[in-house]
């Protein structure tokens, strides 16, 4: 879409001008209506005016060697200097004044005015015609001193070019919802005929990166009409006021454009709880006050449409929530299977790619992904097919990009003993031969221990099949016990432990804490919540609600999980020694293996 921005000049930027023009009048102008005019006069004219007396003063300038001098008119007169040494003398006799006083300057009370009066009365007199002017275009709103308390929202009118909804792949669920929005900017009368309103404020909430902005903006692509863009943040200023003030412009501006579509991005930034405590945030307090004011200002129906997107629903005020305001949500998830192959063909359009791709394949690898990982994910694999010098993307430049953004570019330089290699080779087959010997656990993908620049030594890469759900108690066990087999290898075969398994540890023990303490997978605590999910959408934060004796429990139970699929896992590594062996030397020759060449070693 084209962003049309409004030619913003701050007042200060007149004032300057004024300022400016003032010390060249000074510099000047000034000097050449002060300095009367003055006729030039030989020697010898002057001489005989002093002798005939028709000179009143005289100046006589020394520097310039020149003489000043008036008659009794008061007209001046200058005459160049000549070496005369009775001069005094003759000017004495004629009685003429030569105090040295400059006779060329004008009266005092002209001084005055033209250094004074002058320019006092310029100044006021823009003044009052450059507010004048921002009165008419802030609609009266005091606070618009210096460009301060404007929106500054980014206006996008429709254009060819905008977003459309086929631009934003998979979230089916949210293009529906919204769907109806388009409808109402179209056709309003519709509504309003058989009295239905419609929400006034729309909320989309979700993980990072899924494509809530895009939305916003494909609602505005369809329905044709002004898009207003601004981030929560950008309300919140230095001034108390400023932000209340910022909001009652951007209102003003959508009524008058409406039907129009105002999006807020990041609204948690103005719209957190008010804690009511003293001390709270005051410009923000405002700030969400005076938006909660606007959103009851105007009436229904009136074609503007708020839509918000926030990750943090759980953190928003109340008020803001309640019929009337943002009255309605819509969930914006992370891609499932089909969702990410979508996403991956949308972006796939806008770079060059080989006719095999095999985008399922990409998508499955690709578990977890936002649409904003996926889209970075093409870029990621069109930029290696530049540098290795290609004309299009392949499918390995996908599976490699993947990698770089889940782990990072590959370590070119880092060099690890041929033991440290070893250890890693063992380490990561370990996860791999534990997950394939529990039938419940997914196949692995792809096995490297080339170091990355994220820290890994090496890394398994699983595959999911399909879409999943839902974990049975089953599944989350063998997945713990995944985790241990790292560790499982390295004590098996070298009888020490390394630092290696810090990633694994904390994943495991997170999944046993998450399925005692809120799955309710444990014999001892029932369907009794320990923990309350605070953050869902950012990185699943959690905080307790037990007490400290059931802490202690929880922990007890946490660490017998862990230690009995710890065991389970060394097991299994035991029973399938020779093909660990196998497998890890495979895998310390080559630095890598795939699923299919892991899975004909382990059947041969
Ligand atoms: P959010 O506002 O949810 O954080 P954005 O809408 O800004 O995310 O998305 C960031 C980028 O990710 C977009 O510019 C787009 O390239 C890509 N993207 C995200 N979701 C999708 C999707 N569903 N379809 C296509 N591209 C997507």
């Amino acid at each position: 879409m084209k962003e049309v921005k409004k030619p913003k000049v701050p007042l200060i930027f007149y004032y300057c001008i004024v300022v400016i023009c003032l010390i060249l009048f000074n510099a000047l102008a000034r000097p050449l209506i002060m300095e009367r005019q003055i006729k030039e006069v030989d020697y010898g004219t002057f001489m005989t005016m002093t002798d005939n007396k028709q000179i009143d003063e005289v100046e006589i300038d020394a520097q310039e060697n020149l003489i000043y001098f008036t008659d009794k008119d008061d007209k001046i007169y200058k005459t160049a200097m000549v070496e005369d040494n009775g001069l005094t003398q003759r000017l004495h006799d004629a009685g003429i004044s030569f105090s040295g006083q400059e006779i060329r300057q004008s009266s005092p009370i002209l001084t005055i005015l033209l250094s004074w009066i002058l320019p006092i009365l310029i100044f006021v007199l823009i003044g009052q015609y450059m507010s004048k002017k921002m009165m008419n275009r802030a609609g009266g709103d005091n606070f618009m001193t210096f460009g301060m308390g404007k929106s500054n929202a980014k206006i996008y009118v429709k254009s060819s070019e905008g977003i459309r909804f086929s631009d934003v792949a998979g979230e089916d669920e949210a293009k529906e919802n919204l769907t109806e929005i388009v409808e109402y900017l179209h056709n309003p009368d519709r509504y309003k005929d058989i009295g239905a309103s419609m929400p006034k404020g729309i909320l989309l909430v979700g993980p990072p990166g899924t494509g809530k902005t895009m939305l916003a903006k494909a609602v505005a692509g369809e329905a044709n009409v002004p898009f207003f863009s601004m981030s929560g943040s950008e309300f919140v200023e230095m001034f108390v006021g400023m932000g209340a003030s910022k909001v009652r412009d951007l209102f003003r501006q959508a009524k008058e454009k409406a039907p129009c579509i105002v999006f807020i991005d990041e609204i948690d930034a103005i719209g957190k709880k008010r804690n009511g405590q003293y001390g709270g945030n005051d410009e923000r307090e405002q700030t969400l006050n005076q938006l909660l004011t606007e959103m009851d200002g105007f009436e229904e129906n009136t074609g503007v449409i708020i839509l918000a997107a926030t990750n943090r629903p759980e953190s928003l005020d109340p008020a803001l929530l309640r019929p009337g305001r943002f009255d309605r949500r819509v969930p914006v998830e992370l891609p499932d299977l089909k969702g990410r192959e979508d996403i991956l063909k949308v972006h796939a359009k806008k770079v060059k790619v080989a006719d095999n791709i095999d985008y399922n394949k990409v998508a499955r690898m690709a578990s977890g992904a936002s649409g904003a990982e996926l889209a970075n994910i093409v870029n990621e694999a069109a930029l290696r097919a530049v540098r290795d010098g290609r004309q299009f993307v392949t499918q390995a430049d996908l599976e490699e990009s993947i990698e770089v953004v889940i782990a990072g570019y590959q370590k070119k330089n880092a060099i690890l003993t041929d033991k440290e290699k070893k250890i890693v080779a063992y380490h990561e087959v370990g996860h791999a031969l534990v997950a394939a010997r529990q039938t419940n656990s997914a196949p692995v993908q792809k096995i490297t221990i080339v170091p990355r620049t994220s820290g890994a030594l090496g890394y398994t890469m699983q595959v999911e099949e399909g879409n999943h759900y839902l974990m049975s108690k089953e599944e989350m066990e063998n997945k713990i016990a995944t985790l241990t087999g790292g560790r499982a290898a390295e004590e098996l075969i070298f009888g020490s432990v390394t630092t290696g398994a810090s990633n694994d540890i904390e994943q495991a023990t997170k999944l046993a804490r998450a399925m005692i303490t809120r799955y309710g997978m444990s014999e001892e605590f029932d369907m009794v919540a320990m923990e309350t999910q605070t953050n869902p959408y950012l990185g699943d934060d959690t905080s307790m609600t037990c007490s400290a004796e059931t802490q202690r429990e929880i922990d007890k139970k946490v660490v017998e999980l862990v230690k009995k699929q710890h065991e389970k896992a060394f097991g299994i590594l035991s029973d399938n020694r020779q093909k660990l062996d196998e497998l890890a030397s495979f895998l310390y020759k080559e630095e890598t293996i795939t699923g299919e060449q892991f899975m004909n070693i382990l059947n041969a």
